[in-house]
């Protein structure tokens, strides 16, 4: 893990690893946090059908075209510099896919579907996205940044329950090296101070002793408070 990065993208998804792997292709140090924790991290990218269009229409028409398709799909309300910037460079899009390696099909005639991320994924429910379309293409992105020096962190993730906070992260074993990297010790560190107690108290329910439960429970195994919520130890 570098000291230091340019550019910091939140979520690895093909739209954060296609910034990515642009950024860290234009010179600069990438990461990418994303939250999900699998190497291959479900998200709507590996779901999708995979067919680069804009609004059903072949994303390698001209741009004034595809600007008028634009205008009518979102009816004049796309913000007009974002619409432009959109148009002008779909086709580049496609370009510098292929130029990482990335593949695409054609399916018969349709206008829409003639850039299509291989193999294709039926366009039908389910859950047969490992191998095919996005996913192949986001492993080669993926593979492409990190030999430009950027990274994929995985498996960072904050919520809430009830009054709690809860920090989720996986650096990997204590024995390995990277979870005595300072900088993730340094994320550790900055959960902690996160998740520590906010000064109100918890919203769980207190202890409960076996007699007062509202439904009859027996009791068996270790203790560890007796009826006062004094802390015990001991088996019944
Ligand atoms: C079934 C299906 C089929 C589709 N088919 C097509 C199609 O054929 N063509 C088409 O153009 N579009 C299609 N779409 C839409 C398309 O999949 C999405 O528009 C596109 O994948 C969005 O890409 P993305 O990278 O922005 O988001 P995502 O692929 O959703 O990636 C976002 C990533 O960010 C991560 N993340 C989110 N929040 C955080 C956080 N706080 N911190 C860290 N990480 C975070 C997520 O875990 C995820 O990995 C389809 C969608 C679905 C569901």
């Amino acid at each position: 893990m570098s000291a230091a990065y340019d550019l910091v993208v939140i979520g690895g998804g093909i739209a954060g690893l296609t910034a990515a792997g642009r950024a860290a292709q234009a010179g600069l140090r990438v990461a990418v946090l994303e939250r999900g924790t699998d190497e291959a991290y479900p998200c709507n990218s590996r779901y999708s059908g995979g067919i680069l269009h804009i609004a059903f229409h072949n994303i390698r028409e001209p741009a004034s075209a595809l600007l008028e398709v634009i205008d009518a799909a979102t009816r004049g309300k796309a913000e007009p510099k974002l619409a432009k910037a959109f148009a002008d460079n779909a086709a580049r899009v496609v370009d510098w896919l292929r130029d990482e390696g990335v593949e695409f099909m054609s399916v018969g005639n349709i206008a829409y579907q003639q850039w299509v991320l291989a193999p294709r994924r039926p366009l039908t429910p389910g859950l047969d996205w490992k191998g095919r379309g996005a996913d192949v293409a986001m492993r080669l992105l993926e593979k492409n940044l990190n030999k430009r020096g950027g990274e994929v962190f995985r498996g960072g993730n904050c919520w809430t329950r009830g009054s709690g906070r809860i920090f989720y992260f996986s650096p990997g074993h204590e024995l390995y090296p990277i979870y005595h990297n300072p900088q993730i010790q340094r994320v550790i560190y900055n959960a902690v101070n996160w998740a520590r107690p906010q000064g109100r108290p918890a919203e769980v329910p207190l202890h409960v002793p076996v007699e007062n439960a509202p439904e009859k429970i027996h009791a068996r195994g270790p203790i560890m408070h007796d009826a006062s919520g004094k802390l015990v130890s001991g088996t019944r």
